[in-house]
């Protein structure tokens, strides 16, 4: 792939066995454009509600995505924060506000992160499950945690406004901010709508986007219209689609 491509990346987050069926239409939706390639970032026990390989269908379903060229990535271990430590004022607009208690690795004791990033990664392979990336929960996470994951193997992780290459020789940290819908209200998804626009109209300009879909997004269909006017656009313009993996090695 030429560096001056234009890429797309649409990432859809939060697949598990409770979302099986939101992530296969969010499949078909794409593949409806064309679009064959996505980021799918995968949830090893979502909430505590024990592990996806209790869940054959939806295995074999995410082992049909791999092979039809979709990478999988490790999306946290249990993507919530029972486990986590206490919270404190330092911590309570990202735990409660800005997310709703899904930060799971924002401050893990390094032990416990390294613990159920080897966790993930050993279920991953078990299933025959490639992975270079990791993903954490609302992108949030302590600051030690990109180091660790780079000694760990990891080829890269992201944020919501930059790609963050890992391991030795890696690139520094590409600047980008996602486009990504909040769907907890009607006022969210309105305000998602038109901050989105603005954001693409800016994102089109350079040679990266990034569209992070959520299980519920093709539910609503303001949503629905407007990221089929992004893709549009934006194949229309030339961006190819990509996986984060394939961006993070060009
Ligand atoms: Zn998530």
């Amino acid at each position: 792939m030429s560096t001056l491509a234009k890429s797309l990346i649409v990432s859809l987050h939060d697949a598990h066995p409770g979302s099986h069926a939101a992530i296969t239409e969010q499949v078909a939706f794409l593949a409806g454009y064309g679009i064959t390639r996505s980021s799918i970032l995968v949830v090893p026990e979502f909430h505590h509600e024990g592990s996806l390989t209790q869940d054959a269908a939806f295995c074999a379903s995410v082992s049909g995505w791999q092979t039809a060229g979709h990478e999988l990535v490790l999306h946290g271990y249990f993507h919530d924060r029972k486990e986590s430590p206490p919270e404190r004022l330092s911590t309570i607009f990202w735990t409660r506000l800005y997310t709703n208690r899904e930060a799971e690795f924002l401050d893990l004791p390094r032990v416990t992160a390294e613990a159920r990033l080897e966790k993930g990664r050993a279920l991953f392979a078990a299933q025959g499950w490639r992975t270079t990336g990791f993903v954490a929960p609302a992108w949030l996470m302590a600051e030690d945690v990109p180091e660790l994951l780079a000694e760990m193997g990891f080829a890269y992780t992201t944020r919501l406004r930059e790609i963050v290459p890992l391991g030795p020789g890696a690139n520094r940290p590409i600047p980008s901010q996602s486009l990504c819908y909040s769907t907890r209200a009607g006022w969210r998804r309105l305000a998602s709508c038109v901050w989105n626009k603005q954001l693409y109209g800016r994102l089109r300009e350079t040679d990266l986007i990034r569209l992070s879909l959520h299980p519920r997004d093709l539910e609503f269909p303001l949503i629905r219209r407007q990221l089929d006017q992004i893709l549009r656009a934006s194949l229309k313009r030339g961006f190819q689609p990509t996986t984060y993996g394939d961006y993070v090695a060009r």
